[in-house]
């Protein structure tokens, strides 16, 4: 079967803007659905769109704040789920060894509901008729970009990243590229090593031959109209600036649609919108 389906259920960078929530996806394929990060906010965006104890997999890129805050919530309800007998297998979760002290902090007592596996550059993860890949990203911590491969379809999800040249080949000819876009290019540090500007990101998708690139992981410190102002130049039809409820199909055809997640209300949208 080749169909994927990605919902955005944070997309903030630090921490959530009001309304909001850092990083986390929904992926859903064959009958399997995945979480792809766990940030602050996740865990309430996450029921509108599917029960916690029907997650078959959970992927951590790595172990910074907006991406695993909210395992611990996570955690109590599946726990919560296990002791009324709703929790029928284990969740197999995917994460970074490093730093050993959040590793230790995280995975401390998940042995009731969860399937601890540590993620290393040359671990595959199946699911379904999914693969999905890893590669390291130029991040100060052990971070894991990733790729999800079914039949003809590829999808990047770059993790937390600084410019990194390895990141083209890892992107190249994948249908859709959800990126790290949290820097303005007048905002980025001296000597940065975290993540990309909206306009390498921009790029990093053209070059890639991407149909859909996600500007994501955006950073409440900065107005979204400012994102789209430095993209504008490269065109539109190709790029997206991430939004929470945010649904994108690829199907057999390698067709992408976008929609809003019927979970997330009009008002939530608006919210988002007048950030
Ligand atoms: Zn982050
Ligand atoms: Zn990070």
């Amino acid at each position: 079967m080749n169909f994927v389906k990605i919902t955005i259920l944070g997309c903030d960078a630090s921490y959530p803007s009001a309304g909001g929530a850092c990083s986390g996806y929904l992926l859903e394929t064959d009958g399997k659905k995945v979480l792809i990060d766990c940030g602050s906010g996740i865990m309430s965006n996450l029921q509108k769109c599917c029960k916690p104890e029907e997650l078959d997999c959970i992927l951590i890129s790595h172990l910074h704040e907006d991406h695993k805050a909210d395992l611990h919530t996570l955690r109590y309800a599946l726990d919560a789920k296990e002791r009324k007998g709703l929790l029928h297998k284990k969740v197999d979760i995917y994460l970074p060894g490093n730093p050993e002290s959040d590793y230790k902090a995280v995975t401390n007592k998940m042995e009731d509901s969860f399937e601890v596996h540590e993620l290393h550059e040359d671990t595959i993860v199946k699911l379904g008729d999914m693969e999905v890949s890893f590669m390291n990203a130029a991040h100060p911590i052990t971070t894991f970009s990733m790729k999800f491969k079914q039949g003809n379809l590829s999808i990047v999800y770059t993790g937390d990243s600084a410019p990194n040249p390895a990141l083209l080949g890892f992107c190249q000819g994948s249908d859709v590229i959800i990126g790290d876009a949290t820097y303005l290019k007048n905002n980025v540090p001296d000597n940065n090593k975290y993540h990309m500007t909206a306009e390498q990101v921009g790029i990093l998708g053209k070059k890639a031959g991407a149909n859909l690139t996600i500007l994501s992981h955006l950073d409440p410190e900065n107005d979204l109209k400012d994102y789209k102002k430095e993209i504008a130049y490269l065109g539109g039809d190709k790029l997206a600036i991430a939004e929470i409820g945010m649904s994108i199909e690829v199907g057999k055809e390698k067709q992408i649609t976008t929609s809003q997640h019927s979970g997330f209300t009009k008002y939530e949208k608006t919210i988002v919108g007048c950030r």
